[in-house]
């Protein structure tokens, strides 16, 4: 992806001075070759050239030429690389055109783009150009192609390619990074390149920054376009793929409002100060009223030293932060999307898109290429590029701006951790006022609830990323206050009102107090849910269903609890490798599983082992590459061939238990009862070692293999625990991350309920207890059903856990278990899910 050192013409073989050509297409066979002779491309590659010649204009201007192979030939590159031909008598590019220096490019990457705006600089500076065609030293002519480009790149054309097509947007929120995301995956995957174009302003749709930088809004009418024999059939499938996700805009804006007035609802609207106080106004972002001392996040201005270093070092070290980081957004994503929920989550996997920016790298490597330091050169690229998209006045491409310097820090900390900023790091004890320029989603995402009372920020707007992980957070936040805010001396008392947009400051006493009480009467109405929430999950004919929670990290035991999780039913401990760059040690993990026994006392603790594969690589394994990872070495079957996994676990799981807790150990991703027992022998010889005390072994029930055999897996287990999200995957052979089929992907299918019945049965043949671990159990229909199904423990997203309860609450067993016999006998997961009685809902309501 960066470009190789030789993409600068130094080795004089590269530039042939006083060359003649006959026809352009001798010009261009002739650079082609000596790209060729220099090892950057394939034999072959002449011929794209020269074909490309005949779909795009590749003379630059001032006598300068560009020639480069077709998009659909970039197989033949080898490496980057460019050759100069220098025409003194020049040759006819197009009538009227006439050539004299001819600059062929082989890019994998669009790394040429660097070399164009170093020719744009020559272009207009004309006297040196002539210099250039009249010099006999092939240096002059490399040192030139080197140099910094910092005039204004040429515009590109605004006209559209020779297939085209209009839309008008239709997306309620524009095109923001999700789609956009997506459209640039669909342009990854058309058969052409494509061109999209609104007005005057055109972009590479394969290039996120570059469709951002349209800043489109909904009724914005825009030109698809491409080229070639395959032109058309790439404007139609990109097209199809645009409209398709329409739908999908339009119920996420409704959802979004939906979740912003019942929010409005539950909190309250319209409280006033008594007396007249001096106020700041912004936009309203996530609702609800805080009282709180004001502390200002230095807007940390990051001074970032340039230490230039060897271009091949530069480029490794690039990739490698490039790599890691990627690795800690899909930690990020995953978790956010337990924890927060998927729509959230993709707050982060637009973040990660950005990572893979062709702009950003280009820039990046230009820069370095220049002869600047790894990390300045990022911290640039990603500066001058949030700049432009902060600079088009666009509320939703400002919002991108703050996602590209939240994804920039990480990158730049995986280059030099001294480099991380913590800035939110530092907060004070008691409940502040988050105050700072604008919060990165990150930094969101991660706040102390216990420490900050509510946001409010100068800059970003109601839809920004941060403002939603607000709102799922429950932190009252106003945004866009404007500069004023950060003049706020630190121990400012204000109030923060979400719901109308504005920040009280220094309220009077009586003004305080009528807040504390609006505050209070909206808090006691929490505290009696919360009361209700610690109830068991208890039928009414008294029939208790045990009710955990998913929880991965010791910090997030309290929130759990408070929502009513009696322990914790799955642990995935792949997070503790995902999340970091390294296998963390034996110690290590026996700290962790120590820590998290301490925060649940003696409530229950199942701790998966990890599941790596599928969805979870973790690059610093070096795992080989699959074909169908999630049909490959995953989970047990990983387990079973890395005994340096294996073992490491097993003995920090068997030091913990050694100091109490109730802990169990779970296997994922078992097929067959020759892995359980293998696994259980491996378990028993550790524990001995240690001479740890026993601890029950259970299993994950995800592969429809182990469903239908439960009975010969009951007899070495000692519970079994459902994973519905990869049984459904695997039992409807949909991969659980395609978006397309992901209505489809529904676990209340009736053939992922045969297979949780078959296990029901199978576990009581021995004994065994059965619990459900996957996303049905946090659906309240789903809980429902899976309790008349037999099912005596549900583990969910701790924020789940109320509406579960109060549905099950509201039930008798025999309803359920009436009602599990009726969605058994369906055709299909609508027809279950019709099942899903009104009365039944109003009962729990
Ligand atoms: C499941 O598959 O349902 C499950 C709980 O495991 P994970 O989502 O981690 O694969
Ligand atoms: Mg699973």
């Amino acid at each position: 992806m960066l470009p190789n050192p030789a993409i600068l013409p130094e080795e004089a073989a590269l530039v042939r001075i006083g060359a003649q050509a006959g026809s352009k297409e001798d010009a261009i066979r002739q650079v082609g070759q000596m790209l060729v002779a220099a090892g950057c491309v394939a034999p072959g590659y002449e011929d794209s050239m020269v074909r490309r010649e005949g779909v795009a204009n590749t003379f630059l201007g001032a006598g300068v030429a560009i020639p480069h192979g077709l998009g659909e030939d970039k197989g033949l590159v080898r490496r980057d690389g460019i050759a100069v031909l220098q025409l003194r008598d020049g040759v006819e590019w197009n009538p009227g055109q006439t050539a004299h220096l001819v600059v062929g490019i082989a890019a994998n990457s669009d790394s040429h783009i660097a070399i164009l705006r170093r020719l744009t600089r020559l272009i207009q500076d004309e006297p040196r150009l002539s210099a250039l065609v009249a010099s006999d030293d092939p240096h002059a002519i490399a040192a030139a192609l080197g140099e910094d480009g910092a005039a204004p790149a040429a515009q590109a054309p605004v006209a559209d390619l020779a297939h085209a097509a209009q839309w008008t947007v239709d997306y309620p929120a524009g095109l923001h990074a999700r789609p956009a995301s997506a459209w640039m995956e669909a342009a990854r995957a058309a058969p052409a390149a494509l061109r999209v174009r609104h007005g005057a302003d055109c972009a590479d749709p394969k290039s996120l920054v570059s469709l951002l930088q349209l800043g489109l809004k909904c009724g914005d009418t825009v030109t698809i376009s491409a080229d070639g024999p395959q032109g058309r059939a790439a404007v139609d499938q990109f097209l199809a793929a645009v409209r398709r996700l329409t739908a999908r805009e339009k119920e996420d804006a409704a959802r979004a409002a939906a979740k912003v007035a019942a929010a409005a609802q539950t909190t309250g609207r319209g409280w006033q100060p008594e007396t007249a106080l001096t106020m700041l106004a912004g936009v309203a972002a996530s609702p609800g009223l805080a009282i709180g001392t004001v502390h200002v996040v230095a807007a940390a201005e990051l001074s970032v030293p340039d230490e230039p270093v060897d271009l091949g070092r530069g480029g490794a070290m690039l990739d490698d932060a490039l790599r890691r980081t990627r690795a800690q957004m899909t930690a990020l994503i995953d978790d956010t999307t337990r924890r927060l929920g998927a729509s959230d989550a993709a707050i982060f996997k637009a973040q990660a898109d950005l990572l893979d920016d062709t702009d950003l790298i280009t820039l990046t490597c230009q820069l370095m290429v220049e002869g600047h330091g790894v990390a300045w050169s990022w911290h640039q690229a990603v500066s001058r590029i949030a700049g432009q998209l902060s600079a088009l006045g666009n509320p939703v491409l400002a919002a991108r701006a703050a996602d590209l310097h939240d994804v920039g820090r990480r990158v730049l900390a995986a280059l030099d951790p001294t480099l991380a900023t913590g800035s939110i790091d530092t907060l004070p004890e008691g409940s502040c006022i988050l105050v700072a320029a604008d919060l990165s989603p990150s930094d969101t995402a991660t706040l102390d609830p216990e420490k900050v009372a509510g946001i409010a920020t100068a800059l970003g707007g109601p839809t920004s990323h941060s403002a939603i992980l607000a709102r799922t957070l429950g932190l009252p936040s106003v945004v866009a206050v404007g500069q004023d805010l950060l003049a706020l001396s630190a121990q400012t008392k204000v109030i923060v009102d979400g719901d109308a947009g504005r920040v009280w400051l220094d309220p009077t006493p009586a003004d305080l107090a009528c807040a504390q009480a609006w505050i209070d009467r909206i808090a006691a109405r929490r505290q009696a849910q919360e009361a209700e929430r610690s109830r068991p999950a208890v039928t009414t004919d008294g029939h208790q269903v045990a009710i955990a929670a998913n929880v991965n990290r010791p910090d997030s035991v309290p929130f759990a609890l408070a929502e009513g999780a009696e322990g914790v039913g799955l642990m995935r401990t792949e997070f503790l490798f995902l999340e970091r760059g390294d296998t963390p040690s034996e110690d290590e993990q026996e700290a962790i599983y120590r820590a998290m026994i301490a925060a649940l006392g003696d409530r229950p603790l199942i701790v998966r082992a990890l599941d790596i594969g599928g969805d979870k690589q973790v690059p610093h394994l070096d795992l080989p590459t699959e074909e169908n990872p999630f049909l490959g070495v995953r989970g047990a079957r990983l387990l079973l061939r890395r005994p340096d996994l294996l073992d490491p676990q097993l003995r920090a799981l068997y030091r913990a238990a050694k100091h109490g807790g109730d802990l169990s150990i779970m296997f994922p991703m078992i097929t067959s009862a020759w892995e359980l027992e293998r696994l259980r022998a491996r378990c028993e010889e550790i524990r001995a070692e240690l001479d740890a005390p026993a601890v029950p072994i259970g299993i994950m029930i995800e592969v429809p293999a182990a469903a239908v055999q439960a009975h010969a897996l009951a007899q070495h287990a000692d519970f079994f625990s459902i994973g519905t999200n990869d049984l459904t995957q695997y039992t409807l052979a949909i991969d659980r991350q395609n978006p397309e089929l992901a209505a489809e992907a529904d676990s209340l299918h009736p053939a992922v309920l045969r297979l949780i019945a078959l296990t029901v049965e199978g576990a009581a043949a021995h004994g065994r207890w059965v619990g459900v671990c996957g996303g049905l159990a946090g659906d309240p229909f789903g809980a429902a059903l899976l309790t008349g199904l037999g099912v005596t423990e549900l583990s969910m997203t701790p924020r789940d856990i109320p509406a579960v309860k109060a549905r099950l609450r509201a039930a008798n067993l025999p309803d359920l278990q009436d009602l599990a016999r009726r969605a058994l006998a369906q055709p299909g997961a609508a027809q279950v899910r019709a099942l899903d009685a009104p009365a039944l809902d109003e009962r729990a309501a």
